[in-house]
């Protein structure tokens, strides 16, 4: 199969509602070009700051992509990657979102994140722990100056079973809904679900898939 049956094929078991996003790390920008001629899809995600800046001039004319930032992301990096991203999924701490909302607004600039949640406990893995998220929510609520917070991220770790990611994930379902209920914030996205979890993923109401093995075959 190709870029576009494999899209295809993905789109068939998505609802149509769900925001497909190309991973695009591992690919160049002549096939992120053959992604966008050749697929519905204008959302594309990179995990580095220099890897977009190394793709996204020579796809300027594609002027309605919408480019996602996906990867842990430092301090220093962050004027830059809210200049260069649209949306920023991998929002993982309270000083990085404060400093976001900060720079946002000295530049003008509308932008829209989500809060990086740590499903299950995994030192490895950046994000909030959900106690956390819950403790510095109202911390969290006033960095809305120039930010618009959206939902939550999440990755899984990997080896769990089908019924072990779903249970995850609907842990994440549940902590919008509750954190959404309790604030002023709405957390109607969610973004949930790689290659290879994505369909417990939107089972469980995911807004947002970021696929990159899925559509490239990696
Ligand atoms: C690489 C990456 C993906 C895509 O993973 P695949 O397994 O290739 O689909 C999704 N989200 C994040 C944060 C990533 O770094």
């Amino acid at each position: 199969m190709n870029i576009a049956e494999r899209v295809a094929q993905i789109y068939r078991e998505i609802p149509a509602n769900v925001r497909l996003i190309a991973v695009t790390k591992q690919v160049d920008a002549q096939q992120i070009r053959q992604t966008y001629n050749q697929t519905k899809i204008r959302d594309f995600a990179e995990n580095r700051l220099q890897s977009a800046l190394e793709k996204k001039p020579v796809l300027q004319d594609l002027s309605d992509i919408c480019w996602h930032f996906i990867g842990h992301l430092q301090s220093n990096k962050a004027k830059k990657v809210i200049q260069e991203f649209e949306w920023i999924h991998s929002v993982d701490n309270l000083a990085l979102l404060q400093q976001l909302d900060k720079i946002a607004l000295q530049n003008n600039l509308q932008r829209s994140i989500c809060l990086q949640v740590k499903a299950l406990s995994d030192p490895n893995k950046f994000g909030w722990t959900i106690n956390q998220l819950q403790q510095e929510f109202a911390e969290i609520e006033k960095c809305q100056k120039s930010l618009s917070i959206r939902g939550l991220m999440t990755i899984l770790p990997i080896g769990l079973s089908s019924e072990q990611k779903i249970a995850a994930f609907s842990t994440i379902r549940d902590l919008a809904k509750s954190l959404s209920a309790s604030s002023t914030v709405t957390l109607d996205q969610l973004s949930m679900g790689m290659s290879g979890d994505y369909k417990e993923a939107v089972a469980c109401s995911a807004t947002m898939i970021r696929l990159g093995q899925a559509i490239y075959s990696l």
